[in-house]
């Protein structure tokens, strides 16, 4: 037992979520299924995740008013959204669970410490450096950083937002220029054959269990397609699994996460880099709804109301998830009518270019892998 260990929540007790996009919506499902409640809290009005929650406030995180008010209506908290501010889980830790906690959320909110911490557990990353001015960044490239690289801002980035290429030194200003003063870190550019993901879980009696190591595919930076199993040797997918472990432990973390690699070609071995986390529950771990004895949103629920963990075996010899972004949601009639195809509609009211909309689920044979 840890100093998180809490007796099992009951059915019938309140999930308290913090952000009400589509993860909030799929983690609320999951929930009713299992026969809890949940509260969202989210500042836009017409968050997604309202119309299957049992209850909702429409507030800022600052508002401690607010966010009092929801302590006291739920039993525990999480998040599905990693750019909550820290202030705000601290506020309601002080009153209520929350899970997981502030540590892992800070760290994952910076991508300096998340890369600091996979090196100092041994796990590889592309070579970085802190930049806070142009002067920093010059510096770094007149001694030897290597060109390409890329320039990140350290919070707020997703979906490539944040980032600017540097492919000549000539690139330097109008790099730092894009990163609008906010503290950055150069990373060298990595010259990867794959991206791959794990999402797992870590229960609040320190029980650790992960899903297949998936395969992406992004188009224009956003995630287009996920497969698992990934084509990985198995010592490889073995080490994916380690080093979220070890990560998990360190962070003391309680639900479910993401560690996103790349995946380097070196003399017929590959090698894993570890990109980056998310502290939630993640678009790479969609096809476990359908794919996978328990789905990321329930392994997550359970995590977080002190459940154990359920079985996180593929159900097939493979599974599929397409996102649909922006109008690929109109073939949502034509997806419904094709035998085998899971259609997971978000009910997002304006279909916008780049906006996740929905996805669709497919299990695989062993030869459609
Ligand atoms: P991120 O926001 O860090 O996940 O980056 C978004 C995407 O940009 C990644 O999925 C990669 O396709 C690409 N990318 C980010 N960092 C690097 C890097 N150091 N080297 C090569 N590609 C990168």
């Amino acid at each position: 037992m840890t100093a998180n260990a809490m007796t099992a929540l009951p059915p019938g007790s309140t999930i308290g979520i913090l952000g009400g996009g589509q993860l909030g919506r799929m983690l609320a499902l999951a929930a009713a299924r299992l026969g809890f409640r949940s509260h969202i809290y989210a500042p836009e009005a017409d968050s997604p995740a309202f119309e299957v929650a049992a209850a909702h406030t429409i507030a800022a995180y600052e508002d401690e008013t607010q966010l009092a008010a929801f302590a006291k209506a739920i039993d525990v908290a999480t998040y599905e959204f990693e750019n909550i501010p820290v202030a705000t889980v601290e506020f309601l830790s002080r009153q209520i669970p929350v899970r997981p906690g502030a540590k892992a959320l800070a760290c994952a909110q910076d991508r300096l410490n998340e890369k600091s911490l996979a090196r100092e557990l041994g796990a590889v990353t592309a070579e970085f450096a802190t930049i806070d001015s142009l002067a920093d960044l010059e510096n770094a490239l007149d001694g030897g950083f290597a060109i390409p690289s890329v320039l990140k801002t350290r919070r707020f980035g997703y979906d490539g937002k944040g980032q600017a290429k540097i492919l000549t030194r000539k690139d330097a200003a109008a790099a730092w220029a894009a990163m609008r003063d906010a503290p950055s870190i150069l990373e060298s550019f990595v010259d990867f054959r794959a991206e791959v993901s794990i999402v797992a879980a870590r229960a609040a009696d320190g029980t650790f269990a992960a899903f297949d190591v998936t395969e992406n595919e992004h188009r224009n930076h956003i995630l287009h397609r996920s497969v698992a199993p990934a084509r990985l040797a198995p010592d490889v997918a073995d080490e994916a699994i380690g080093t979220a472990r070890k990560i998990a432990e360190r962070l003391d973390y309680v639900g479910v996460f993401a560690i996103e690699f790349f995946v380097v070609s070196d003399n017929d071995r590959d090698r894993l880099f570890v990109n980056e986390m998310a502290p939630r529950v993640h678009n790479s771990g969609h096809w476990t709804i359908d794919g996978a004895l328990t789905s990321q949103f329930e392994q997550h629920i359970r995590a977080v109301a002190g459940w154990p963990l359920g079985a996180t075996d593929l159900k097939a010899a493979g599974a599929e998830m397409i996102n649909l972004i922006g109008d690929d949601i109109l073939a949502w009639s034509e997806i419904a009518a094709t035998p085998g195809s899971f259609l997971h509609h978000y009910g997002k009211k304006d279909v916008r270019p780049g906006r996740k909309m929905g996805h669709v689920n497919r299990l695989l044979t062993a030869a459609q892998g």
